[in-house]
């Protein structure tokens, strides 16, 4: 049976999601920015938690795990590479592992860069992707722990996933984003065509995302440091794709 899904906001522009296996009543919270959000979740779609998939150590993934876990007794992994950085973890997990939601499946992938340790939940059965701060829709995390060239060759491991891959990351910020991407690559018909898009989402209150990773690899200019047109727009004509995508990532730190 198809994996079941329940987005919903938390903190100030935090996403959280609830990945729910119909079959055996499982239900996973990505990450736990806070726990009320998430119960309130939990009781809205009639679920029970049994597992919360962290993506990374940052406070506002990890802060509600604790009164979560007290409360419903659920199994918490984590990446093995800051897994002393999360409390009360059960299970750590790296590259390749699988991990289990009921009868549903996840595979790991590793992605420094946003943090060292950061992990991602494939689901390929549903092709969800849970992505924390990794990969944004029309956007990138910051490079805070890792480096520049190490944050690219982690995006494109994401980027080599099949085309309908919904994608589910932390944060709602896909109208900066494409505000962002407009001044790199402003001809993006693609781009120009999600804005319209995303504008009705959410002037109509919806989320943007889950997005396709498809329209991820045409749109977002993150993923796109080795098109020519994107190297030539910052100046980079020719240069190797992780200094385009460094330069790419240094402007929007600025913007
Ligand atoms: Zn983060």
């Amino acid at each position: 049976m198809p994996a079941q899904t329940h987005l919903f906001r938390c903190l100030k522009d935090n996403y959280g999601v609830l990945v729910h296996d119909p079959a055996t009543g499982a239900t996973a919270s990505i990450d736990a920015p806070e726990a009320a959000p998430v119960e309130a979740a939990l009781k809205a779609a009639g679920w029970k938690l049994t597992d919360i998939l962290v993506t990374h150590h940052h406070a506002d993934h990890t802060d509600g795990i604790v009164e979560l876990k007290n409360k419903y007794k659920c199994r918490v992994t984590a990446p093995r590479g800051e897994a002393a950085k999360i409390p009360a973890v059960d299970v750590q997990v790296a590259e390749n592992d699988t991990v289990s939601v009921g009868s549903l499946s996840a595979k790991v992938i590793e992605t420094p860069g946003h943090t060292l340790g950061q992990i991602n939940y494939f689901f390929p059965a549903d092709k969800l992707l849970f992505a924390g701060d990794t990969l944004f829709s029309i956007g990138c995390g910051r490079v805070i722990e890792g480096k520049a060239e190490m944050m690219w060759q982690s995006l494109l491991k994401l980027r080599a996933l099949p085309d309908d891959t919904r994608l589910y990351c932390g944060h709602e910020y896909t109208a900066a984003n494409i505000k962002f991407a407009k001044t790199i690559e402003p001809d993006n018909k693609a781009l120009a065509a999600r804005e319209a898009v995303v504008a009705r989402q959410l002037a109509a209150g919806e989320p943007t995302i889950p997005s396709l990773m498809g329209d991820e690899k045409k749109e977002n200019v993150f993923l796109r440091a080795d098109v020519p047109a994107v190297a030539a727009a910052v100046g980079l004509a020719d240069k190797p794709p992780p200094e385009v995508f460094a330069e790419v990532r240094a402007r929007k730190n600025k913007f």
